[in-house]
């Protein structure tokens, strides 16, 4: 299946690392003008590098106000993706108010503030667009020290459908993809006990952990017109973990 984005303006948050960074690449191999947003600018230099026609913008997604101002003359957006996140873990016991502010601050309120930004503009000017939430199988399952990642992603899904409710009748689709445990640099990281990492696989029907590509293929399906009637959806990328 050939997807296309050409003629298409796309911004991806935290665009420095894994599968933002793998999903800015692949918008641009397929033709969109890309806007990455992270808060390390080593990681803009290097991305610049690797694809000269991408935009970089060095934003803390918690600041608000600094937000506003980095995106407000990024001009008429028709994809967006929301992946930036933070991942604290600690058990339950042991969760401290800054560690729950921040967690809720980047994973769930950083997209509805972003989303805000760009779906105003896509309402305005009443061409629509596709908007992509990055989740995890953590919304729907309970994972030992997770306690606040969970609660993220599971908020995350719930605003997920409520943008799809509200900006459908703008033809502004919202999905999201619910990934299993990713291969990405800090994926590897967090899950290279291989004890740790045995007990998650032997729940995942296909018996492997997801590739970042696996994750992409999905996102770059929801944001274009293939996924036309989609809207609403949490898409799991899990290998079937949550069927069990
Ligand atoms: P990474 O940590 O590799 O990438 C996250 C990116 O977001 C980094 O570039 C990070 O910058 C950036 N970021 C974090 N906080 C902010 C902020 N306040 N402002 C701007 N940018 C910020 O994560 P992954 O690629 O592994 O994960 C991407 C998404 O996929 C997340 O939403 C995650 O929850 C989800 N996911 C990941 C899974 C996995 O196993 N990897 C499994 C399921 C879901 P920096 O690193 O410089 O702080």
């Amino acid at each position: 299946m050939e997807i296309s984005f050409e003629g298409k303006r796309a911004l991806v948050t935290g665009a420095g690392k894994g599968i933002g960074r793998a999903t800015a690449l692949a918008l641009a191999r397929c033709g969109a003008e890309v806007t990455a947003v992270t808060h390390t600018q080593a990681d803009l230099d290097s991305l610049t590098q690797e694809c000269s026609s991408i935009t970089p913008v060095c934003v803390d997604l918690e600041d608000w106000k600094a937000t506003e101002t980095a995106l407000q003359d990024i001009g008429p957006i028709h994809l967006l993706v929301n992946s930036a996140a933070r991942v604290n873990l600690q058990p339950f016991l042991e969760v401290t108010p800054d560690q729950f502010d921040q967690s809720f601050s980047v994973n769930v309120k950083a997209v509805l503030h972003v989303s805000q930004i760009v779906a105003r503009g896509m309402k305005a000017r009443g061409s629509g667009g596709s908007i992509v939430n990055v989740s995890s199988q953590a919304s729907r399952r309970a994972l030992r020290n997770y306690a606040v990642y969970c609660a993220t992603k599971g908020a995350l899904d719930m605003l997920t459908k409520v943008m799809a409710l509200e900006l459908g009748p703008h033809q502004i689709r919202v999905n999201s993809v619910n990934p299993t445990v990713v291969m990405s640099e800090r994926g590897r990281l967090t899950w290279s006990d291989p004890e740790k990492a045995k007990v998650m696989m032997d729940r995942i029907p296909l018996g492997r952990f997801a590739e970042v590509e696996d994750v992409v293929n999905s996102i770059l399906f929801l944001l274009s017109d293939k996924s036309n009637m989609t809207n609403g959806v949490t898409l799991p990328v899990d290998g079937g973990f949550l069927t069990c």
